[in-house]
């Protein structure tokens, strides 16, 4: 499931680090834009840190399957790729955590990029079924399920890191009893 995943977390990368999302202010007419004493459109440092952030992550996942042998990438979402390859040889242990790290990124790329829907498709770790909606102002995932609630009686919620775990591990236990 590596690639797959993989390559889609590194396109919406790729899309969050173009030029015309990390400086959100071109486009906008000059007298327009607030003062800067650089003469270059203001970074959103906020998506700066975000791809630095996960950029950084896939990088130690990587070392940690290759014993830090790795070449510094041409372009930042070519990490992607290098950990896809380094898959093939870590222990099982390192190999799921790398798959759920993916599977979390391609995620939390998606709902940067505004595709909230990306949840939709998701099987709920609680009741199973294809319910989840997202929820903005939580940044979780909830269950549209009326009978599937937290015992406080609330709807089930969700990280996107709880999803790719239980996506990752599901997908495990499947692929090992099919074989
Ligand atoms: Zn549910």
């Amino acid at each position: 499931m590596g690639q797959d995943i993989a390559g889609a977390a590194a396109k919406a990368f790729r899309l969050l680090n173009s030029p015309e999302l990390r400086q959100p202010a071109r486009g906008i007419p000059a007298e327009r834009r607030s003062p800067s004493t650089t003469p270059q459109a203001p970074l959103d440092l906020g998506l700066v840190d975000y791809l630095d952030r996960h950029y950084d992550e896939v990088i130690t996942h990587t070392r940690a399957m290759t014993d830090g042998n790795i070449p510094v990438p041409r372009q930042r979402d070519d990490v992607y790729e290098m950990c896809t390859e380094a898959l093939g040889n870590a222990d099982q242990a390192q190999r799921l955590q790398a798959q759920v790290m993916l599977e979390r990124h391609r995620l939390e790329h998606a709902v940067r990029l505004g595709d909230v829907n990306v949840v939709c498709k998701e099987f709920c770790p609680g009741c199973g079924c294809l319910g989840l909606m997202w929820a903005p102002a939580a940044q979780r995932a909830r269950c549209t399920n009326k009978r599937c609630r937290t015992p406080d009686g609330v709807a089930s919620n969700w990280t996107l890191a709880r999803l790719a775990a239980q996506k990752v591990h599901q997908t495990e236990k499947w692929r090992r009893n099919a074989t």
